[in-house]
């Protein structure tokens, strides 16, 4: 399939590209890795008149583990996360994730930023970064602001990002204690019929905290504060894993495609939930 007819700019600082986005509005989009937005302009289901390329612009790659905090550049690929070290080690979930989207290519081309701005409650980015309370930094005309993860996604392909923001970078606090990300798929390289996020600490033999998202289980990703409180101040016993699953599954509103009915859904989700927090509290 062939796209329709585009303008390609390739700005070489930001301010560039926000003056391409102030200046075509709804007619642009930055475009990154490319891995979502040209499949979908192949399939004509975005229109995408002025398409402005993120590829020259320094300061949009890289990871920063400093002073316990991680931040990721926009323009980081998912193999540059899976292949860094240092971040391994402060924040061992997101590799665990990162294995678990797509296949070897497109996780060469498809970056953080495009994954967690893009909007599509399959990606895995938005749960993972709910889950570890990330904040994104956004640049546009009116300067730079931080939104928490956990109150940026509004609907399927509606954020809060504004038309003529950018985002540059996530960060969050190096987590502590036992993490897991569990995603069940029908086969290598599809999105999730249900994933999940969990990252708690252990104190003695009790859970001191817990952080609890999910994927692809309704329109935006779910950060199940409720799941995370069932958890905590318990062993994680199997009663405890039942009440954090029944919390989850009353956060989550499914609906029936090409992955299965809404039974099965909350079925796999109850699944990989409770597998999921086995892994983290057996690691933490
Ligand atoms: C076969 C296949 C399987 C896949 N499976 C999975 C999967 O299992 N899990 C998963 O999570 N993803 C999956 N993906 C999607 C892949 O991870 C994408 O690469 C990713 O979702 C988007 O990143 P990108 O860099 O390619 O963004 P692009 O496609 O370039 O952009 C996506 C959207 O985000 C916007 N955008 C991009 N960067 C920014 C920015 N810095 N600031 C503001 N807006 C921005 C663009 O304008 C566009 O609207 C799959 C893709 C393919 C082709």
């Amino acid at each position: 399939m062939i796209p329709a007819a585009f303008e390609y700019h390739r700005p070489k600082d930001i301010a560039g590209a926000i003056a391409l986005l102030e200046e075509h509005g709804d007619d642009a989009r930055v475009l990154a890795g490319g891995h979502s937005l040209i499949p979908m302009m192949k399939l004509r289901m975005a229109e995408v008149p002025h398409l402005i390329d993120l590829q020259d612009i320094a300061g949009l790659n890289g990871i920063e583990v400093a002073g316990g905090l991680v931040t990721i550049g926009a323009m980081t690929t998912q193999a540059d996360i899976i292949s860094h070290g240092v971040l391994a080690e402060a924040a061992p979930i997101l590799r665990e994730a990162a294995l678990q989207i797509a296949d070897p290519q497109v996780r060469y081309m498809g970056t953080v930023g495009g994954n967690v701005a893009n909007g599509d409650p399959g990606n895995d980015m938005p749960g993972l970064m709910q889950c570890l309370d990330a904040s994104y930094t956004l640049v546009g005309p009116e300067g730079e602001r931080t939104v928490s993860a956990r109150d940026f996604y509004e609907a399927a392909y509606t954020t809060d990002r504004a038309d003529d923001e950018v985002l540059t970078s996530v960060s969050f606090a190096a987590p502590i204690g036992g993490y897991a990300y569990v995603k069940q798929k029908r086969k290598i390289g599809d999105y999730a019929t249900a994933a999940a996020a969990v990252q708690l600490s252990k104190d003695g033999g009790t859970c001191s905290a817990a952080s609890i998202a999910m994927t692809n289980l309704s329109d935006t990703p779910v950060w199940s504060e409720a799941a995370g409180a069932a958890l905590t101040g318990t062993s994680v016993d199997g009663a405890a894993i039942k009440a954090a699953v029944e919390a989850m599954l009353g956060d989550i509103d499914p609906t029936e495609d090409n992955r299965g009915p809404v039974a099965f859904k909350r079925h796999v989700a109850g699944i990989v939930l409770s597998r999921a927090i086995e892994r983290a509290w057996s690691r933490a």
